[in-house]
């Protein structure tokens, strides 16, 4: 049974459609990107799986269980979100173990899973450091600790890099892809950035004005291009 399963989803925006009869699957443990330039609807296919913002129609599938009323904190998800900040006045264990002590985790025990997460996330040692004291890519690895925290079945991350320079961002992309095999963290990522989304991604799909315009692993995307529309994304000439 796939992880997630979303059918026919259409979200509309008065009378714009944003998402258009989308279809998406991510099975256990694989890593799916969705790459789009900006306004193609990435961040609302997200939202519409986190129950954010319900689909107009379509359905959510969560190991096969429709998620159409179950609210956001009871969906199981791990979400990192360009608009879900740390929070600035907490440390980075206190950024960590949020959602750890939410759950009614005891502090004891979130206080050693934050110590197991920050060893992962490449930030070992780091839980008595102020948020603004972190760079933009260190800020980037706490946010990935607090949102794998609670053991998510599925992470959802939206431009989970963006904030970075270019190399930094192929290097962490690439740390992250390892992660999460060695994890078997099942993942859907959302990115406008080619590169991060072939450095990720098991399989890639190329989203185009709210609809799939292709599907596949990042390599037969990128040598066989379904579109004009795809191949100029990919920056081919013709
Ligand atoms: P992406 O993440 O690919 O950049 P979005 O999903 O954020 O795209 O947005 C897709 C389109 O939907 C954009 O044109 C955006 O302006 C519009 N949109 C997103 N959210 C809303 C909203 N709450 N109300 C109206 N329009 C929205
Ligand atoms: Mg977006």
């Amino acid at each position: 049974m796939a992880a997630l399963r979303v059918e026919s989803a259409t979200v509309r925006f008065g009378d714009r459609t944003v998402l258009d009869d989308v279809d998406v699957g991510v099975e256990e443990q694989e890593t799916v990107c969705v790459l789009g330039p900006s306004g193609s609807g990435k961040s609302t296919l997200l939202r519409a799986v986190a129950g954010l913002r319900e689909p107009d129609s379509g359905r959510v599938l969560l190991d096969g269980a429709d998620q159409r009323g179950v609210p956001v904190h009871r969906r199981g998800l791990g979400l990192m979100f360009q608009d879900h900040q740390l929070f600035p006045q907490r440390d980075v264990g206190g950024n960590v173990a949020f959602g750890l002590r939410m759950h009614g985790v005891s502090k004891q025990r979130a206080a050693a899973r934050v110590a197991e997460l920050l060893e992962m996330v490449g930030l070992p040692g780091a839980e008595h450091r102020a948020i603004a004291s972190l760079s933009g890519g260190e800020q980037q690895r706490v946010a990935l600790a607090r949102a794998l925290a609670p053991q998510p079945r599925l992470l959802m991350l939206d431009e989970p890099l963006g904030q970075l320079d270019r190399s930094l961002r192929e290097r962490l992309a690439l740390e992250l892809q390892q992660l999460f095999a060695e994890l078997g963290t099942t993942v859907l990522a959302v990115t406008h950035d080619q590169s991060e989304a072939f450095a990720l991604a098991d399989r890639v799909l190329v989203m185009r004005e709210g609809r799939i315009a292709q599907s596949g692993t990042p390599l037969e995307v990128w040598q066989r291009p379904a579109s004009a529309f795809v191949a100029r994304f990919l920056g081919f000439d013709n």
